[in-house]
């Protein structure tokens, strides 16, 4: 069915976003608020430094790829505990001149030490605790940020990376305001930094977190970004960061007197300079469903973001959501998570060939997958992955596994130029905080991202695709996704939230396309997460009454993700989304604010 984005919902969304500030005369003052309307290209990020340095570089003529960039790394400056250097990240860019839509694949790599058992303990037979797996240097995998930021700029980009970091560097070296949310995740992490002379001596001063209010600096970082900026990522990969990096895996920096206790073991790892210099980032073409009307583009594996979004689109697609009861409406995006999230579950890791891929993204698939959804009632969870074999009729299921339940970190940014190039961009160093380990004198905290490895086979007698092994990279959710129209951008969404961000993802477009959202109550909008689990987590503005009478059961989650996003609308204009609330609420902007016309 086709079917356009209903005028009264633009309309709608403008009168949002005039009433949240969009002057005209604010053209240069820094952005404030998380709705901006304007011309000129547009930032969403979770934070105000970093959409700042974004608009900047679109005002001084760089490209969409130039200010995502410049904003992420100054994120890896501000947001040092969900982004950074040490960590990884998938980019979706839609190329205006062309009107393709490309990936980047920035995900950390397993060292060659890694096998199937790494992370079983020796000494009991049973899986490490998940915090013990963490603060350790078992967790890190090969950072891909830098390669990828030096990849998105020489493919797509206009600046080179030396210019793309100046920015951050800078805020590194003046500092910034310590807000509430810093401070708290600080404090969150205080049993875990305190055990690290480096992460201590940066994060601790004086063995507590900094006070809001008080300024943040962090010139190792500078220094660091200058020197990948002044010699490219090799000084990273193959120079003295590496070098740093493999001291810190191999023997962990465990302060004399640390700040507290920690209830385990802090073991080292086995990576080398070998690992390191063997990364690079690779360039897989986007997963894509074409839903409705629209072109639905999202990342391939590792991350399971493009099949658990377009796999739940497909099996929507089936219902005229937009005509059904609201309750309706939601229950079948509940039940198409679970679908979706039983089939990621069984089939999707690093090893998944393509053509696999491609059957769990078809409407033949959808269509078996989607006969499961009873109007009537919730199915029982977990429900039962499908059997992707491009046979389809009837509805057949292969033996249930077990739900995958990850933690949450992370941040999304979303940038759009004049040209009408667009970047989603999700980058995380996993757990908020890595693995707690700043590389000392460099400034900056590892990532714990090989703990999105199952630590033990979870499929039962079927294989498990997520298993660690050398070189492999670990399964994730991340969901940067660009959704055309007529091969036109229509708009762009992500977030954090580990498995939670496929959920987010998806309810946000439900909300947008098919519910008559505007993009700014779309991202506003209460959620609820079904990741093929008996309960449903949701927020508590959530509607539960109706959909508790169809036998969905829910729990209280305080937050569910911190999305942004660009829509472009016919006229020309563009909005920049970011959270109002939840993480203490982003900050959007637009190169020329313009309200109603
Ligand atoms: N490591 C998670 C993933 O790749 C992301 C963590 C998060 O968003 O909180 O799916």
């Amino acid at each position: 069915m086709v079917r356009t984005i209903p005028v009264r919902t633009i309309a709608a969304a403008v009168l949002t976003m005039a009433l949240a500030g969009a002057d005209p005369a604010a053209a240069a003052s820094p952005p404030t608020g998380p709705t901006a309307v304007g011309y000129g290209g547009a930032v969403a990020t979770v934070d105000a430094e970093a959409t700042r340095v974004g608009l900047q570089v679109l005002r001084d003529g760089g490209n969409a790829v130039d200010a995502a960039i410049a904003a992420a790394a100054t994120l890896g400056v501000t947001e040092p505990f969900s982004a950074g250097i040490g960590g990884g990240g998938f980019l979706v860019y839609y190329d205006a001149r062309t009107g393709r839509v490309h990936t980047i694949d920035g995900r950390e790599s397993a060292p060659a030490s890694m096998t199937a058992t790494s992370f079983i303990n020796p000494a009991t037979g049973a899986p490490y605790a998940f915090g013990e797996a963490r603060v350790s240097g078992l967790s890190v995998g090969v950072p891909g940020t830098p390669a990828t930021w030096e990849r998105a700029l020489r493919d797509f980009g206009t600046m080179p990376l030396r210019a793309a970091l100046r920015p951050a560097a800078r805020v590194a070296e003046r500092g910034f305001a310590v807000d509430a949310t810093f401070r708290a995740q600080i404090a969150d992490n205080a049993a875990a930094f305190g055990q690290f002379s480096s992460t201590s001596a940066l994060f601790l001063p004086d063995g507590a977190p900094p006070a809001v209010g008080s300024t943040f600096r962090n010139p190792d970082l500078a220094r660091t970004y200058d020197l990948i900026g002044r010699h490219g990522t090799g000084a990273f990969y193959r120079g003295q960061i590496a070098r740093d990096i493999v001291a810190t895996v191999t023997g962990p920096p465990v302060a004399d007197t640390p700040v507290g206790t920690w209830a385990y073991p802090i073991r080292p790892a086995e990576l080398t300079l070998a690992d390191l210099a063997g990364y690079a980032v690779r360039r897989p073409a986007p997963t894509r469903v074409d839903y409705r009307s629209y072109q639905v583009y999202g990342m391939a594996t590792p991350s399971s973001g493009g099949q658990a979004v377009g796999e739940a689109l497909n099996i929507l697609e089936r219902s005229d959501l937009a005509g059904l009861p609201r309750e309706q409406a939601l229950h079948r995006y509940l039940e198409a998570s679970a679908l979706a999230f039983a089939d990621r579950n069984r089939y999707v890791g690093d090893a998944t060939p393509r053509p696999l891929l491609n059957e769990l993204l078809s409407d033949g698939f959808a269509g078996e997958r989607a006969c499961l959804v009873d109007p009537a009632k919730a199915a029982a969870k977990p429900v039962a992955p499908g059997i992707p074999d491009g046979a389809y009729g009837g509805c057949p299921t292969a033996p249930a596994g077990a739900p995958d339940l990850a933690g949450q970190s992370t941040t999304n940014l979303t940038v759009a130029d004049r040209w009408g190039n667009v970047v989603g961009y999700t980058l995380t160093i996993e757990q908020i905080g890595g693995n707690g380990m700043v590389v000392p004198g460099r400034g900056f905290l590892l990532n714990n991202e090989l703990t999105d490895f199952n630590f033990a086979p979870t499929q039962g007698s079927a294989a498990d695709p997520n298993l660690p092994a050398a070189g492999k990279r670990p399964r994730s959710s991340m969901a940067p996704t660009i959704v055309t129209r007529h091969g036109r951008p229509v708009l762009a969404v992500g977030t954090p939230g580990g498995p939670t961000i496929i959920t987010t993802v998806l309810q946000v477009l439900v909300n947008r396309l098919d519910l008559g959202m505007s993009l700014p109550e779309a991202i506003a909008a209460p959620r609820a997460t079904q990741r093929n689990t008996a309960t449903v987590p949701a927020e508590p503005g959530f509607d539960r009454a109706a959909l508790e009478a169809l036998g969905h059961v829910f729990t209280t989650m305080a937050e569910i993700g911190a999305a942004t996003g660009v829509e472009l609308l016919p006229d020309g204009r563009v909005v920049a989304v970011a959270e109002p609330v939840r993480r203490g609420g982003g900050t959007a902007g637009v190169v020329r604010p313009a309200g109603l016309p």
